[in-house]
């Protein structure tokens, strides 16, 4: 990435302005997306195979559910593998 491009992307992340204007249907309510690649984690232990001794869990993933229960159980799940792993 140039750092033209970074310096647009960090203006973007840091100074970006929206007008709400509403709330959308049920259903429609995707908060994330995007993450850590899950080809990169070892599910066992939520740890990272590019650098040992770090873990992942939760929302930091790239794992996308329709809301109801799958975001938080997927949080909840990872969380667990990885406290148990880093308790080892
Ligand atoms: C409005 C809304 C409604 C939702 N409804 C649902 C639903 O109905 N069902 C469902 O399954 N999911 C729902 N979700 C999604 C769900 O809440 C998340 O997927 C889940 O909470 C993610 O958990 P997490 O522990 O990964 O992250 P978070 O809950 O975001 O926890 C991250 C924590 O890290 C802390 N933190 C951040 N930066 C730092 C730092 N530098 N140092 C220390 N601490 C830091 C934050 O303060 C936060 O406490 C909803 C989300 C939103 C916003």
């Amino acid at each position: 990435m140039s750092n033209q491009a970074l310096s647009a992307l960090a203006g973007q992340v840091t100074a970006a302005e929206f007008q709400v204007v509403g709330k959308s249907l049920f259903k429609d309510e995707f908060v994330t997306c995007g993450g850590v690649r899950l080809s990169e984690i070892d599910f066992k232990t939520m740890q990272s195979r590019l650098v040992p001794g770090l873990h992942f869990a939760g929302e930091v993933l790239d794992i996308d559910g329709v809301t109801g229960g799958f975001n938080f159980q997927a949080a909840w799940t990872t969380g667990w593998l990885a406290g148990q792993a880093m308790a080892e």
